[in-house]
């Protein structure tokens, strides 16, 4: 079984660190200055290159839990969250099937979304909806991450009810902040989604606005909308998954 494309970067974006103002000091155009300006806070995560300022053991672990290892997805908690959502519609809307027999892999499978889908095909049905964001999680205040928000369809008619409403929406308004949070019941994950407005993000939840630069490396290093958050398997890929169901009947 291929494994699912890890896609997508995080980014640690410390903020307001004295190396920005080094970053600014050299600007020249916009564009240019903001890929400069996120590859540069790379140099932070101590890749290849030394930082051009110490930034204290404090950092080590939380860029590297941001940067290595962690899962690109949002993981929502019982925690409320602060969000910010970084487009006004998913970058990727799918649905997947669920194929509990397979015991090596991801047992998600992405459906085709066609009548030809395989899985489709055998009656298999595809369950799970997912329609994914880029958001930049501010769950720790001090270093913001992008993330992947894969929502289900709750949450994402909620989001398009928003976005479509000119008083409330878009979604990436600048001023606009959410917090969402996940309640577990007996049988059932509820989510609970709320918009805050950046003048109450730091007297409700103790969180900082981002600034215009962080918001700007975010939104440089956003999916374009169509890309796959989740490969799409080829046929012959389905077809092992469709003997492997069909042998286990
Ligand atoms: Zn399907």
């Amino acid at each position: 079984m291929p494994e699912t494309r890890t896609y997508g970067r995080r980014r640690a974006v410390p903020r307001k660190s004295e190396q920005q103002e080094s970053f600014d000091a050299g600007r020249t155009d916009g564009t240019v200055a903001r890929r400069e300006a996120v590859s540069g806070r790379v140099v932070k995560t101590g890749s290849n290159a030394a930082p051009a300022t110490a930034a204290g053991w404090d950092d080590v672990d939380k860029v590297a839990a941001a940067a290595g290892g962690g899962d690109q997805y949002l993981k929502v908690t019982e925690n409320r969250m602060v969000i910010k959502i970084l487009s006004d519609g998913p970058f990727d809307v799918f649905s997947s099937h669920w194929i509990d027999e397979i015991e090596d892999g991801s047992k998600s499978i992405r459906c085709w979304g066609t009548p030809a889908c395989p899985l489709c095909q055998i009656g298999d049905k595809a369950k799970r909806f997912s329609a994914c964001f880029d958001v930049v999680s501010l769950e720790d205040p001090e270093y913001p991450v992008l993330k992947t928000w894969d929502v289900g369809i709750k949450i994402a008619r909620q989001l398009k009810e928003i976005a479509t409403d000119d008083k409330r929406g878009p979604l990436n308004r600048s001023d606009l902040y959410f917090t969402i949070r996940k309640e577990t019941k007996k049988k059932s994950v509820e989510y609970t989604l709320e918009r805050v407005k950046e003048r109450d993000l730091d007297e409700e939840y103790g969180v900082q606005p981002l600034d215009a630069e962080a918001l700007a490396a975010f939104q440089a290093e956003c999916h374009e909308y169509g890309d796959r958050v989740k490969e799409v398997l080829d046929e012959d890929a389905m077809e092992d998954i469709v003997r492997l169901l069909m042998d286990d009947a």
